[in-house]
């Protein structure tokens, strides 16, 4: 599910992020190989929605801790990619 818009849909057609430790916090990444491991964070491949779950504080709901975010998170969106199936 898309923590932006919470649009349901199959993972391979959402972005995944997940929480990696650095630095003494937990900071938000884009896991585009999905190789990360770690609880996966899903939004749609739009930065709209990257934007409205930062805002809304998702990501630390999804991965059930305090987390920081990038500013340069939605330089990382691939916008539209999982149109092209
Ligand atoms: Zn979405």
């Amino acid at each position: 599910m898309c923590l932006g818009c919470g649009r349901r849909a199959p993972k391979h057609d959402l972005m995944r992020f997940t929480a990696i430790p650095r630095g003494g916090a937990l900071v938000v990444v884009a896991d585009h190989a999905g190789a990360r491991g770690g609880r996966g964070l899903y939004t749609c491949h739009s930065r709209a929605c990257v934007q409205r779950a930062i805002e809304r504080r998702a990501f630390a709901r999804g991965a059930r801790a305090q987390v920081e975010v990038d500013d340069g998170l939605l330089d990382d969106v691939d916008e539209g990619s999982g149109l092209r199936g």
